[in-house]
């Protein structure tokens, strides 16, 4: 049961969770890609499933470089 987000509680809960900003104006769906500003000044595409549960809430500059294996 995936809840409906609307582009209001995304940006909500991007400016309460992270330091990024939300630039989309749209949430069509959970696998379209939003445009965010980081905190660092650098826009970065993500899919806000990928922004909220895999803690990707940074660009990929300032994301910790974590190894994948
Ligand atoms: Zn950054």
């Amino acid at each position: 049961m995936n809840k409906k987000w609307t582009i209001e509680e995304i940006r909500d809960y991007v400016k309460k969770n992270s330091d990024s900003v939300l630039l989309s104006t749209e949430y069509v769906g959970y696998s379209q890609k939003l445009l965010f500003k980081c905190s660092c000044g650098n826009n970065f595409e993500k899919t806000f499933t990928k922004f909220k549960g895999s803690n990707q809430k940074k660009c990929p500059n300032c994301q910790e470089a974590r190894p994948s294996r």
